[in-house]
């Protein structure tokens, strides 16, 4: 690609190395013309299944979306934006991985809760009220008193 800064058409490729699980490839890279260094993400191009809505509506997987919901619950939470990325391509591989060409937004919204309870309890817990408490209050007022007894545990 053109060095966005001066836009001349020749870079070199000075560092190499695998992120978020070996699932893409990160590329430090100098401009020959101004010498500026600017960073580029490789990843494969793989389809998603659709998204089947609550109201039996189709949509495409919104990867945007689902990474706002996640940073909205880890909002001031000490949690590496490496880590994030690291959960999202977990996400997205397992959803890739089900074999369906469309699957109900619960498992999406499953597979987040499992993650972020991974990443950050705290998170796990705002992410886990917003998407669970139109349902069954009490199943989340038990999941919060599972949480505390494993803390004292
Ligand atoms: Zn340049």
């Amino acid at each position: 690609m053109y060095c966005p800064f001066c836009s001349h058409q020749e870079t070199k490729v000075i560092d190499s190395r695998l992120v978020a699980e070996g699932e893409q490839i990160r590329r430090r890279r100098e401009c020959l013309e101004c010498s500026e260094r600017f960073t580029t993400f490789e990843v494969a191009e793989l389809l998603m299944p659709k998204v089947i809505k609550q109201d039996g509506s189709r949509q495409p997987f919104d990867e945007d979306k689902l990474r706002a919901g996640i940073l909205r619950s880890l909002e001031k939470r000490p949690v590496s934006v490496e880590d994030i990325e690291s959960a999202i391509q977990r996400i997205k591989h397992k959803l890739r991985a089900c074999g369906e060409r469309e699957v109900p937004t619960e498992k999406v919204g499953e597979e987040v809760m499992r993650n972020l309870r991974q990443l950050d309890e705290v998170a796990y817990v705002r992410f886990a009220s917003v998407y669970r408490s139109f349902k069954d209050l009490n199943e989340f007022r038990a999941e919060i008193e599972r949480l505390e007894q494993e803390h004292r545990d």
